[in-house]
């Protein structure tokens, strides 16, 4: 049986990218298909928190069985700096000044750690469940690389030698936070799944 499952999300593109890692068994929607058009306000103090908020308001709406996202860079020396403020770190979604001022902030730093993170929050009629994706790496002190989005052409992931700027979104995809979360959603809901014969 296929089952419908709502991504709180307006980003087509990201709604695609979910469908082809879940797979066939799954009708992946966004909130465009139930004609969700408002903005939801995302301001939970933690990943989670903001998961959870986009997860349960597309749940409320439709009673559809529901995933809701958050995603970041997390910086160690910045002390988990920009964190849930990745998206609008500087100026909303301008990601060249989101990385200046992560660059700035970390001139003369010698502890590089940060890592990506994913928190998913899938929301059904018996409430929450989370999954969480990783990945740690380093940051460089410019820019290397002009594909992906966001803070990846300042991130090297651990064991590699390029950023995920310059690596084809194929492979990134392979290892990315997102992907790592839903695996684990993905193998939870399958290990879930009634039996059929
Ligand atoms: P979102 O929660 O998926 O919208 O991600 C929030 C912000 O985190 C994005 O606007 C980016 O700045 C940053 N981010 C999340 N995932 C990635 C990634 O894979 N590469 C680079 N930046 C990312």
């Amino acid at each position: 049986m296929i089952m419908e499952l709502l991504v709180a999300t307006h980003n087509e593109h990201k709604k695609e990218e979910i469908q082809q890692i879940l797979g066939r068994d799954f009708a992946v929607k966004s909130l465009a298909d139930y004609d969700l058009h408002e903005e939801i306000v995302e301001d939970g103090d933690s990943f989670r928190a903001n998961a959870l908020i986009k997860a349960k308001y597309c749940f409320e709406k439709t009673g559809i069985p529901s995933l809701g996202d958050d995603s970041g860079l997390v910086v160690e020396a910045l002390g988990g700096r920009p964190g849930i403020f990745s998206a609008r770190y500087a100026g909303d979604h301008d990601f060249a000044k989101n990385i200046a001022k992560v660059l700035e902030e970390m001139q003369g730093e010698e502890n590089r750690k940060a890592y990506f993170i994913t928190v998913l929050c899938y929301y059904n009629e018996t409430g929450a469940q989370y999954f969480e994706g990783r990945v740690y790496g380093n940051l460089l002190d410019d820019n290397k690389g002009f594909k992906g989005f966001g803070y990846d052409p300042i991130f090297v992931p651990e064991g590699l030698g390029q950023t995920f700027a310059e690596m084809n979104p194929e492979d990134k995809n392979k290892i990315s936070h997102r992907k790592q979360a839903l695996d684990l959603f993905l193998k939870d809901i399958v290990a879930k799944r009634p039996q059929q014969n």
